[in-house]
């Protein structure tokens, strides 16, 4: 029997969602074996134009991640979705935008005038990337650079999302193994569980009912007793608000849960209701004491919003007229 043709392809990707299939370490064997890898650009030497030439829906399963910045990745999306049955936004940039998206906070020109002109580590020569540039030996096309990073699913239709940044290798094979045995829920979920990581957290035993604290701290300010429950502790955890099925690997390495598994099924927007958490575990009585608080905070949307600033309600800063 033949086996599913499967792809994998990344968009605007640090490579850590790579990186996440290499780390199945010998179980990647056993899905190298059930399946025919037909398009993985990071490993093997395939080309757009081998994709164009397939069959539209030969793909069983294309794994993207990454998040839309380019006009070359939006085309590569949309070839993909037509070629495949099942599309699956893979990490957390092809989910919610990731940390990309927190270009948002910008746009293309401030970008290109930060990067290409005002830097301190950069000789400017008034020059910057172009779509077309003219060259000797012809002209030379780059793709666009969008002034607005996407999620996957605000360019193509996408069946599935895997959470993580990265996902780890037991959220990925449960995926793999769900695709190959057939047993996938209805189309539009995560393929993790619907409970918060604190759940799943060793230290939830140790996290008081009600939690009220007069002080947030940043994680250098303390030696975090690694016993006890990070937040009780006054460091922003964002445990409760977040997705679980990460084995709480970051807190097993002494870190806070920064969110990257995203928002839980019912959650309209993950950094509203991560501020709307912070704000009811912060016991202070009058505004000054609570402003006094938050300016500790050095990047609110940073924190709240670093995995899915492009995928809230927000989406991104106002863009300037002309911009
Ligand atoms: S989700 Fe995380 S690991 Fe994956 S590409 Fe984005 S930043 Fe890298
Ligand atoms: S808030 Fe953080 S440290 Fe505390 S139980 Fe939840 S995940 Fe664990």
């Amino acid at each position: 029997m033949a086996k599913p043709k499967v792809a994998f392809y990344w968009c605007a990707s640090c490579g850590g969602c790579e990186e996440a299939v290499v780390d199945l370490a010998e179980k990647v064997l056993n899905v190298v074996a059930a399946v025919d890898i037909v398009f993985w650009p990071v490993a093997l030497d395939f080309k757009k134009s081998d994709v164009e030439a397939m069959p539209d829906k030969s793909i069983a399963v294309s794994f993207i991640n990454g998040a839309i910045r380019l006009s070359e990745q939006e085309e590569m999306a949309q070839l993909l979705r037509r070629k495949s049955q099942v599309v699956i936004a893979f990490g957390a940039c092809a989910q919610l935008g990731g940390i990309p998206g927190l270009a948002n906070l910008w746009d293309r020109r401030s970008i290109f005038d930060w990067y290409y002109r005002q830097a301190p580590s950069v000789a400017p020569d008034g020059s910057a990337p172009a779509t077309k540039v003219k060259v000797p030996e012809g002209e030379l096309e780059l793709p666009a650079f969008w002034d607005t990073v996407k999620s996957l699913d605000q360019v193509i239709d996408v069946d599935y999302f895997v959470p993580g940044c990265p996902p780890t290798p037991k959220v990925l094979l449960a995926a793999v193994e769900a695709l190959l045995g057939g047993k996938l829920p209805p189309k539009g979920a995560v393929l993790a569980g619907d409970k918060s990581l604190c759940h799943e957290c060793r230290l939830n035993d140790s996290k008081p009912e009600k939690i009220l604290i007069a002080d947030l701290k940043r994680i250098t300010e303390l030696q975090l007793d690694p016993e006890k429950c990070y937040l009780a502790q006054g460091v922003i955890c964002l445990g409760p608000v977040t997705r679980g099925g990460c084995e709480a690997l970051c807190i097993e390495g002494h870190m806070p849960c920064t969110g990257c598994f995203g928002p839980l099924d019912q959650t309209p927007d993950y950094g509203g209701t991560a501020v709307s958490f912070l704000a009811s575990i912060v016991d202070v009585n009058d505004e000054a004491e609570a402003k006094r608080v938050l300016d500790k905070v050095a990047d609110p949307t940073g924190i709240v919003y670093r995995y899915s600033l492009a995928r809230s309600k927000l989406g991104r800063k106002r863009l300037e007229a002309g911009a």
